[in-house]
């Protein structure tokens, strides 16, 4: 019963598709990573004709279990050349699954640039291409607001701001949030608002559904039963997490002190202005106008999200994350909560990676092009980038060709995307996942950050492997956040698995499919030129001791380029 639907942007036909049966079981990431292998040519211009966009819903979407209304993104990504999958959460997956709709494929490219359309779902499960001229160069704030006008205030909506317009190889599509329909959850990484933008498509709006939904569940009564347990389990778990009782902000109070959170363009040096972001200040900055302790998407038990609102008490922004405050703050030397959430909104505005951001205004920092801290300036390089200045332009082509721009020999970068929150000399299991990964520097692909982070080399590569592995069977079922607790119970989630998709799968299946999954990633590359020895992290890791620990990013590049004989 479930539904692929096909878009032609440039015949402009929609057709659906009985769900493929060979791929049934396969959801989110993995059911991304399919897709492209099967459909797309490795060697296409990202935004060319023979790109796609595809748009899939998690494993379990619609059905309640914690945290399952997950959307991922992927294509093959203007940013690093290479496949990509950036999950989201917000109200737009579990929109899919009222509509029995597991995926979308927008494919093609229209002759016509001037054209710009919108898909369409209405509550009777309609679909169509509707001309959306009217709101071209409109950022995602306000075409939500015209769509909420049009369509109803609780529809659901995937849209590309100006960065996507522009086709900026940083650009995000920003998905409205469970409760406050604003658009300020994002598929932020790999550039992918740029794909959606080349299709001439500026977004996805989705009634609700009139009818109720029927899910294919295998064995109903188990499914629930399990799901209860699963539930209840992330209930107790949550009790005592920080990240469900400050937000994932609570990360500086640790990455802070021990100089592992990225500053001053990862110099990592550790100002004592970091105390202005720790967990205390960030309740009392949330909890001031707005609050923490809110749900990105229905069926969220943790609450790892916010509501920012200004001194007028009108909403400013929501889901105010620890990656956007570390890149956007410390790292540009910026130690306070306005700013970074005034940042974060116009980000989401226009439809920007936040964690893209911050690292391009710290290389253009450290390059002298605005002074270091400099709140008003950093501002206005976000605003230039929405309207599309010289400067603006270049900036949203992302750090790695700005910093090639002003000849910087500090650039972090890996595969072409920004580092993330984490200095890989404070985590080289981290860092070995940022150089190895198909999906350029990014923390989700296996961060190997906690209490038993490994410091040994061995240890952590094997981490490293092991996090990717958690990290795919996640991205194809929940939030991170939701994985931490049922990633610890991986039987009971296959026996999950089992009563929805009338499999007999047990945990070591799910490793083989999350295997799987990382192959096919990893074949789509090869294909698409990258090499083994592409895997690097910046050379100034390697030279530059992090100044909270002496040490320097040392797993031998060998290893980095060896990676098939390492697993
Ligand atoms: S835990 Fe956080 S990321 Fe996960 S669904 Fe809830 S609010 Fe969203």
């Amino acid at each position: 019963m479930w539904k692929t639907v096909r878009i032609n942007s440039k015949s402009k036909t929609i057709t659906t598709e009985d769900y493929n049966k060979t791929y049934v079981g396969l959801g989110g990431r993995g059911l991304i990573a399919q897709f492209l292998h099967d459909e797309v040519d490795p060697t296409c211009d990202p935004l060319g004709e023979d790109s796609k966009i595809i748009f899939c819903t998690s494993l379990f979407a619609g059905t309640g279990l914690v945290c399952a209304n997950r959307l991922s993104v992927g294509a093959k990504s203007p940013l690093t050349g290479g496949i990509k999958e950036s999950n989201v959460g917000g109200n737009a997956a579990a929109a899919f699954a009222e509509h029995n709709i597991r995926s979308i494929i927008i494919e093609n490219k229209p002759e016509n640039s001037n054209s710009l359309y919108m898909l369409f779902i209405n509550a009777d499960g309609n679909i169509s291409l509707e001309d959306a001229s009217t709101y071209e160069g409109m950022n995602n704030y306000e075409f939500v607001e015209n769509m909420q006008k049009l369509y109803g205030e609780k529809v659901s909506v995937i849209s590309i701001g100006n960065a996507g317009e522009r086709l900026y190889k940083n650009s995000s599509l920003q998905v409205t949030e469970f409760g406050t329909n604003y658009p300020c959850r994002a598929a932020g990484r790999g550039g992918l608002g740029s794909v959606l933008g080349s299709k001439r498509i500026k977004g996805i709006v989705i009634q609700k559904a009139k009818a109720k939904t029927e899910y294919p569940y295998a064995d109903k009564e188990t499914f629930m039963r399990l799901r209860k347990e699963l539930n209840q389990s992330v209930i107790e778990s949550s009790k005592t997490s920080p990240f469900s009782l400050v937000g994932t902000a609570s990360t500086i109070d640790f990455v802070g002190p021990a100089g592992i959170i990225p500053t001053h363009n990862f110099t990592g040096e550790i100002s004592d202005k970091i105390d202005n972001l720790k967990s205390d200040k960030f309740m009392s900055f949330v909890n001031k106008n707005g609050k923490n302790q809110h749900p990105c998407q229905a069926g969220c038990l943790i609450k790892c999200s916010n509501i920012v609102n200004d001194d007028q008490g009108n909403f400013l922004t929501g889901g105010f994350e620890y990656e956007t405050i570390a890149l956007c703050g410390p790292n540009c030397d910026i130690y306070d909560y306005e700013t970074i959430a005034k940042i974060d909104r116009y980000c989401d505005d226009i439809g920007l990676d936040t964690i893209e951001t911050g690292a391009t205004i710290g290389v253009c920092m450290d390059a002298g092009v605005i002074p270091w801290g400099d709140t008003h300036a950093a501002l206005d390089l976000c605003k230039q980038m929405g309207e599309g200045t010289d400067l603006g332009n270049l900036l949203g082509q992302g750090t790695e060709i700005v910093g090639k721009h002003y000849n910087s020999n500090r650039i972090p970068t890996c595969k072409g995307q920004a580092i993330p929150g984490y200095d890989p000399r404070g985590s080289i299991g981290t860092g070995f996942t940022y150089a190895t990964t198909s999906m350029g520097a990014d923390h989700t692909a296996g961060i190997t950050l906690g209490p038993d982070d490994p410091t040994d080399i061995e240890a952590a590569v094997a981490t490293s492997d092991t996090m990717q592995h958690i990290f795919a069977i996640a991205d194809s079922m929940t939030c991170m956040m939701a994985m931490a607790t049922l990633g610890g119970q991986l039987d009971k989630v296959a026996l999950l698995y089992n009563a929805m998709y009338d499999t007999e799968l047990n945990a070591g299946d799910l490793f083989a499919a999350a295997d799987k999954n990382l192959l096919l990633e990893k074949e789509f590359n090869e294909k698409a030129g990258w090499k083994p020895e592409d895997n690097v992290i910046p050379e100034f890791f390697r030279n530059e001791p992090l100044p909270s620990t002496g040490r320097k990013f040392d797993i031998p590049q060998s290893l980095l380029s060896g990676i098939d004989k390492v697993q």
